[in-house]
C-alpha cells in the first residue's frame, strides 16, 4: 500500500494518495488493536491459571476485575472497527454517497452504505423494538403509562398526547448517528457501574468516567487523524466528551508541548464550568495549567497550556497575535451554534492555516451541518463519535398554551408529583428574569406542598451565574430528592447535565434581530428551530429513557417551526465585528469568506454607522479614533461614550455607567413583602429626575464609596443584587486598564450632569427618540415623581432617525411614568414628600438599547436637549431641530 501511495503520489494524485494512506493507516490502527487485545488477553488466562489455588486479596481482585473489564472494552470496539463498519472517519464525497443511498465499491464504505439501507427500509423496526421496551419498562415500574396517567390525573387542564413519532428514528433521519441502547441489561450494568464508581476515589472516579465516555474509544484514531490532517471536522452527539476531552487528548499526546491548546465556545458560563471541569479531571489549579479568557475576566496564567475562552476572545486575540503563534492546536467549539463571532473565527482561521501549517484545528459541532463545515474548510475530513443516547419519547400538548410559563410550571410538578425517582427535570427559559420568576413561583408552590412531595432541588443556569452556583448544576441529586434545571438554552447542547430523564419545552427563545433597514436592533423572544426542539428533547435520554414535553402542538412543530437557526451573522448588528476585522487589516469585507455571508445591507449599514461614529474616514480606512475605540470589547458606540469622556472630563463617571450598563437589567430586587421600602431605596438613586444612566452612577458611586467601601451590607439594605454589583466592579476594573491603554486618565466631576449626558450621547446619537403626542388638554403631562400620572397608556414616542419608529419608555425605568398604586395615598413610599413635586415627561430622550416584549422599549434612559445633538454629532443633525 506504501508503494501505491508513493507512486499516486507521483503522479500527482492528492486524492488518491490521500485515500491509500488511509487505508494502510487503518489497516496498520487494526493489526495493532489485535495485538493488544491478544497480549491482555494471555495475560488474563496466564493470571487466572497462576492465581487459581491462591486467595487474592481485595485489590488484586479489582485488579483483574479491570483487567478483564478493560478486555471486554476492547473486544467491542474492536466488533465495532470490524464489524459494523460503520466509517467514523469519512471523507466528504464518501460520505455525501452514502447519504444519498449510492454505494460505494469501496470495500470500506459497501458495509456501511448497505446497513444505512438496512434502517431506511425498514423504518418500523426501531419503533417495534421501542414498544417493547416501553411495556417491559412500564410493567417493570408498575405504572400505567406515562401518557395516559397524565393526560388522566390532571386536571389542571395541561392534556398531553401521546406522539406515535420515534424520536430516536427520527434522529437518525435527521442523519445523526445515535445508538439507541434500549435494553434494560445495558441500563441495569450502568447503574452498577455508577454504584462502583461512588466508592472509588473521587479523582480515580473522574479517571473512570473519562474513560467511559463515548469519545474515549476513538481516542487513538482521533489524535492519528489530527496528526494527519490540519484541519478536522468532529461531530458527536452532545454528552460524548468533545469539549471537556479533544484539549486534553492533544495535551497528554504532547501538543503543548509546541504550544497552548486553544478551545472556544460561544458561552461565557460554560467557558468557565468546562475549563473547571478540566482542571479538576486533570487534578490542576483553575487558572494555572488549565485557564479561561471571558470578557473582563482573564484567569490564566503563564503556565496555562489548556485555555478556554470565549469565541469573542479569540477575535480580540487575533488584534495581538494575528498568526496565534502561542498555539499549537486550536479547538472551535459548539460550531453549529454559529455565532457571529464563531463565523468570523472561521473566516480569519481558514485564511491563516495557510500560512501555519503546524497549526492543528478541530471544529466541533453537535449536530450534522458537517458536510457544509467540512466543504467550506476545503473539504476536510469528518470525524464521527458514535455517541449513545435511550429513547426519548416526545409529548406535545393538545392545545396551543397561551401562558407557556403557568404551563411549565404545571407540568414540572405533575412529573414530580407522579414519575418515580430518579429523574431530574429540565425546564427551557429565555432567560435570566423567566428564570427568577419561576425560581420563586416553584418556591412558593413546594412550600405549599410540604412534607407530602419528595424534595425538589432547584437549579437556576444563565449567562451570568456567580460560579458557586455553577457547581450545584453538576452535583449529584440525592436519593430521594429531585433536581430542577431551570435553564436557557445554554443547557441545549454547551453544558450536559447527567440525570435529566424529563424535558419541559416551552419553545421559545431569546434572540438578536437587527434590521438593517432601520438600523434597529432589538432582543427578541422567538420560537426556536426544529433542530433546537431536538437538542433540547435529546437532552433527555442521556442516562436513562426519558420523556419530552413540548409546550406547543404537533401541528405547530410541523408546521411553524423553522428548520435551523439563522446564522447570528445574518441577524445582528456588526458593527463591532467590522470595527475588528477593520483593525485587522482587512478592508474588503463584502469580499471576506464567510461561510454565510451577512447581507451586504448590514455590512453597508454598519460601515455607515462606524464612519458617524469618527470611527472611519470617508475612504473607509479606520481613523485613530477607531484605533482607541477597538481596543475595547464592547458595541463601538459605548467605545465611542468612553473616548469622549476625555473631552467632557468625566471619564470616572462614565466608566461607571459603562459598567453598570453592562450588568443591565438584573441590578435591583423588589422582594413582595417589602416593597415599598425597596421602592423607596432604589428611587433614591434616582431623584432629580436624574435618569436611568446617572442613577447607575449614584448606585456605583454609593458603593464604591470610602464610607461603604463595597460592603454587601449596603446592597442588602438598598436592595441591589450583590451579585450583579460585584460583576460590575470587575467590569470597572477592566475598563480602567483599558482606558489606561488608550491613554485616557480618570477624572472625576459627579455634578456635571449635562457633561455626562453629551458623552452618552456622542456614543448613543443613533438611539434618540422624541416625545410624540400631544400632552393632556393643557399641553402638559403632569406626574408625580413618586407615581400618579395623568392617565391613558404609556406615552408615544418616535425615533429620531428616518424612517421613524413608534418606541415607548420601559416601564421599569426612572423616567416612565409609574402607575398608581391601589390603596396608596400617594407619597407613602416616597421618602421625603418628593411625591408632591410636579415632573414634565422628557420630550427628548437618549436610550441604551430597545426589547420587544409586548410593544418596542427602550430601556435605560436619559432626558437630552434637542441642541446636544447638533453638538455631539455635526455631521448628522442640524440646527432646525
Ligand atoms: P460534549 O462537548 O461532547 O457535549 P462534554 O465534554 O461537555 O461533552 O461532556 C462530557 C461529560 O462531562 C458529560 O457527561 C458531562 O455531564 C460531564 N461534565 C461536563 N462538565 C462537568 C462539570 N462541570 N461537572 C461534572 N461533570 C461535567
Ligand atoms: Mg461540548
Amino acid at each position: 500500500d506504501e508503494a501505491a501511495a508513493e507512486q499516486a503520489a507521483e503522479q500527482d494524485d492528492p486524492e488518491m494518495t490521500n485515500r491509500l494512506r488511509e487505508l494502510s493507516r487503518q489497516e496498520y490502527l487494526k493489526k495493532r488493536e489485535e495485538r493488544k487485545l491478544q497480549e491482555l488477553e494471555d495475560t488474563i488466562q496466564d493470571e487466572e491459571l497462576l492465581f487459581a489455588d491462591v486467595e487474592l486479596t481485595e485489590a488484586e481482585k479489582n485488579e483483574l476485575a479491570r483487567k478483564k473489564e478493560l478486555l471486554a472494552l476492547a473486544k467491542e470496539r474492536a466488533a465495532i472497527a470490524n464489524n459494523e463498519d460503520e466509517a467514523r472517519y469519512v471523507m466528504p464525497d464518501a460520505y455525501d454517497d452514502l447519504q444519498s443511498g449510492k454505494v460505494r465499491q469501496d470495500k470500506r464504505y459497501a458495509a456501511a452504505a448497505a446497513r444505512y439501507k438496512d434502517n431506511a427500509d425498514q423504518p418500523g423496526m426501531h419503533q417495534a423494538e421501542q414498544l417493547n421496551w416501553e411495556a417491559e419498562q412500564l410493567r417493570k415500574a408498575g405504572v400505567i403509562g406515562g401518557g395516559a396517567s397524565a393526560a388522566a390525573a390532571n386536571d389542571d387542564g395541561y392534556e398531553f398526547v401521546i406522539d406515535t413519532v420515534d424520536f430516536v428514528k427520527d434522529a437518525m433521519l435527521a442523519g445523526e448517528n445515535v445508538e439507541a441502547r434500549p435494553d434494560l441489561e445495558a441500563q441495569a450494568e450502568d447503574e452498577k457501574e455508577r454504584l462502583r464508581l461512588e466508592k472509588l476515589s473521587k479523582f480515580e472516579a473522574i479517571q473512570e468516567e473519562r474513560r467511559r465516555l463515548p469519545i474515549y474509544k476513538y481516542r487513538e484514531e482521533l489524535l492519528a487523524a489530527v496528526d494527519e490532517y490540519q484541519t478536522l471536522i468532529i461531530v458527536g452527539e452532545t454528552g460524548s466528551g468533545k469539549t471537556t476531552q479533544i484539549a486534553q487528548y492533544l495535551h497528554e499526546s504532547g501538543y503543548s508541548e509546541r504550544g497552548k491548546i486553544g478551545c472556544t465556545q460561544p458561552r461565557r458560563v460554560a467557558t468557565m464550568s468546562v475549563a473547571s471541569r478540566v482542571a479538576t479531571e486533570m487534578g490542576v489549579k483553575l487558572g494555572h495549567e488549565v485557564g479561561y479568557a471571558i470578557r473582563f475576566e482573564d484567569c490564566t496564567g503563564d503556565k496555562t497550556l489548556l485555555k478556554f475562552m470565549t469565541d469573542g476572545m479569540l477575535l480580540r486575540e487575533f488584534l495581538s497575535e494575528p498568526d496565534l503563534a502561542g498555539y499549537s492546536a486550536m479547538i472551535i467549539d459548539e460550531a453549529h451554534e454559529r455565532t457571529l463571532h464563531t463565523d468570523v473565527l472561521f473566516g480569519l482561521i481558514k485564511d491563516l492555516i495557510r500560512f501555519r501549517p503546524d497549526l492543528r484545528v478541530l471544529v466541533s459541532s453537535a449536530t450534522l451541518d458537517a458536510e457544509k463545515f467540512s466543504a467550506y474548510f476545503d473539504d476536510a475530513p469528518i470525524f464521527r463519535i458514535p455517541g449513545r443516547r435511550y429513547p426519548v419519547e416526545i409529548f406535545y400538548t393538545k392545545q396551543p398554551e397561551a401562558d407557556y410559563m403557568d404551563a411549565s410550571i404545571v407540568t414540572a410538578l405533575q412529573i414530580h408529583v407522579e414519575q418515580p425517582l430518579p429523574g431530574d427535570i429540565l425546564i427551557f427559559y429565555t432567560g435570566q428574569e423567566e428564570i427568577e420568576a419561576a425560581e420563586e413561583i416553584f418556591r412558593q408552590r413546594t412550600r405549599k406542598m410540604g412534607g407530602k412531595i419528595a424534595e425538589l432541588i432547584i437549579c437556576p443556569v444563565y449567562a451570568n451565574l456567580p460560579s458557586d452556583m455553577q457547581m450545584k448544576i453538576f452535583s449529584p441529586t440525592p436519593p430521594g430528592a429531585r433536581k430542577l434545571v431551570l435553564a436557557t438554552n445554554i443547557a441545549e447542547t454547551s453544558l450536559t447535565i447527567d440525570g435529566i430523564r424529563h424535558v419541559i419545552d416551552p419553545g421559545f427563545h431569546k434572540q438578536n434581530a437587527f434590521h438593517p433597514k432601520t438600523g434597529m436592533e432589538s432582543l427578541l423572544v422567538q420560537p426556536v428551530s426544529k433542530a433546537n426542539a431536538l437538542q433540547r428533547a435529546g437532552r433527555a435520554g442521556r442516562t436513562a429513557s426519558g420523556t419530552c414535553y413540548r409546550l406547543y402542538t404537533a401541528w405547530s412543530y410541523q408546521n411553524e417551526l423553522e428548520d435551523n437557526v439563522v446564522p447570528e451573522i445574518q441577524r445582528t448588528n456588526l458593527g463591532n465585528v467590522i470595527l475588528m476585522l477593520k483593525s485587522l487589516g482587512i478592508h474588503d469585507l463584502l469580499n471576506f469568506d464567510f461561510m454565510d455571508p451577512p447581507p451586504s445591507d448590514a455590512i453597508v449599514r454598519a460601515l455607515e454607522q462606524l464612519y458617524a461614529l469618527g470611527a472611519l474616514n470617508d475612504r473607509g480606512s479606520l481613523t485613530k479614533l477607531g484605533r482607541r475605540m477597538a481596543e475595547f470589547p464592547l458595541d463601538p458606540m459605548l467605545s465611542k461614550m468612553l473616548i469622549a469622556s476625555e473631552q467632557y472630563k468625566v471619564s470616572f463617571e462614565i466608566v461607571c455607567i459603562c459598567a453598570m450598563l453592562n450588568v443591565g437589567g438584573s441590578l435591583f430586587y423588589r422582594p413582595k413583602d417589602k416593597l415599598i421600602e425597596a421602592n423607596a431605596a432604589i428611587n433614591s438613586f434616582y431623584q432629580g429626575n436624574v435618569g436611568d444612566h446617572i442613577g447607575l452612577y449614584n448606585v456605583y458611586a454609593s458603593w464604591s464609596s470610602e464610607e461603604v467601601n463595597f460592603a454587601s451590607a449596603w446592597c442588602m439594605e438598598n436592595f441591589v443584587q450583590v451579585r450583579s454589583i460585584k460583576r460590575a466592579r470587575d467590569i470597572f476594573d477592566q475598563l480602567v486598564n483599558l482606558m489606561g491603554r488608550v491613554e485616557i486618565e480618570l477624572i472625576s466631576n459627579p455634578t456635571a450632569h449635562d457633561a455626562v449626558k453629551k458623552c452618552i450621547l456622542s456614543g448613543f446619537f443613533y438611539h434618540t427618540a422624541r416625545l410624540a403626542e400631544k400632552l393632556g388638554k393643557s399641553g402638559q403631562a403632569v406626574r408625580t415623581a413618586a407615581g400618579s400620572t395623568g392617565g391613558g397608556g404609556p406615552l408615544l414616542y418616535k425615533t429620531i432617525k428616518a424612517p421613524q419608529q413608534s418606541v415607548y419608555i420601559h416601564p421599569s425605568s426612572a423616567l416612565a411614568p409609574k402607575p398608581p398604586k391601589p390603596n396608596d395615598g400617594g407619597g407613602k413610599d416616597g421618602s421625603e414628600g418628593s411625591g408632591e413635586m410636579l415632573v414634565l415627561p422628557p420630550r427628548w430622550v437618549v436610550y441604551h438599547e430597545l426589547v420587544y416584549t409586548t410593544r418596542e422599549y427602550m430601556r435605560q434612559i436619559s432626558e437630552i436637549e434637542s441642541k446636544w445633538l447638533v453638538e455631539v454629532a455635526p455631521h448628522m443633525y442640524s440646527e432646525k431641530e
